[in-house]
This record gives C-alpha cells, structure tokens and sequence, in this order.
C-alpha cells in the first residue's frame, strides 16, 4: 500500500521522526518503539507493522504469523526486566489508521485511575521524563536479546 497522507507511524518507522531510544527491535515485518507521546507509565511500548496497513485485518499471512509469539515475548521482556505483573494490549487504530499494538505494563503500583484503558488518560502531570521513558525500554530490549 502506497503512504496516503502523513503518517506518523510510516514516519516512525522509515525514521523520519526520532523516538527516545530509537527503533528498539525489528522484526517479521514489525518496529518495536516507545508510545510517541508522553507516556505515564514505564515500559510502554508499541509494535507497529513497517508496511503502512490499516489495521490488522490489513495485514499480511506472514505478519499475522509473526505477531502472536512477538508480541507474547515482548510482553514477557516487559515482565522480566520492569517487573509488570500483567501487560495491556490495545489495537485501536481510530486516530493513528496504521496498524499498531500498544504494550502497557501495569505494575503493582499502577493506580487505579491509569489501569485498564484509562492508561489512554494520563494527565501532563503523569508523563515520565524521556530519560526514564527510554531506559525502561531498552531494557525491555536488552531482555529480549537474552
Ligand atoms: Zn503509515
């Protein structure tokens, strides 16, 4: 499929917009980065397809194939090197029409308001500084090399 309009995900992906630690993984036809707003909680990230599909039914036989066991090792990563009790995953894809997964962490401590899909309602005063935002998912990487 041919890029449409500005896209910010086909933008992400081609690196053409910087995310705080980069591109972290790629893989079966997928990019693994940081939510690119701000995000309020640690280890959050998003696996967006590298070719400018829709949504999942968009998506290829070979994609399909690969994102099941990819995403249940990124969130095992999430598990290990944050030390999430449970990861959130999200295809919603009404404001961003290019296929994505978010991959939310919840924590112990994850309060109640944040939880579930209120993580999308983070407040500015939620938002983690870029550096923390960063560091969380290169270890999520880190684990996934091991
Ligand atoms: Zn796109």
């Amino acid at each position: 499929m041919t890029e449409p309009e500005p896209c910010l995900a086909c933008d992400v992906v081609h690196g053409r917009r910087t995310l705080p630690a980069g591109v972290l993984l790629r893989e079966g036809g997928f990019a693994l980065h940081v939510l690119a707003d701000p995000s309020p909680l640690r280890g959050w990230l998003v696996l967006t397809s590298e070719r400018h599909a829709r949504a999942w039914y968009d998506l290829e036989a070979g994609e399909l194939a690969a994102l099941g066991p990819l995403a249940a090792r990124i969130m095992a990563a999430q598990r290990a090197a944050l030390g999430a009790e449970h990861v959130y995953a999200f295809a919603i894809g009404d404001v961003l029409r290019h296929f994505h997964l978010h991959l939310v962490p919840r924590y112990a401590g994850t309060p109640e308001r944040l939880r579930g899909r209120r993580c999308f309602e983070g407040t500015a005063d939620d938002a983690l500084p870029e550096e923390e935002v960063a560091r969380a998912a290169r270890a999520v990487a880190e684990a996934m090399r091991r």
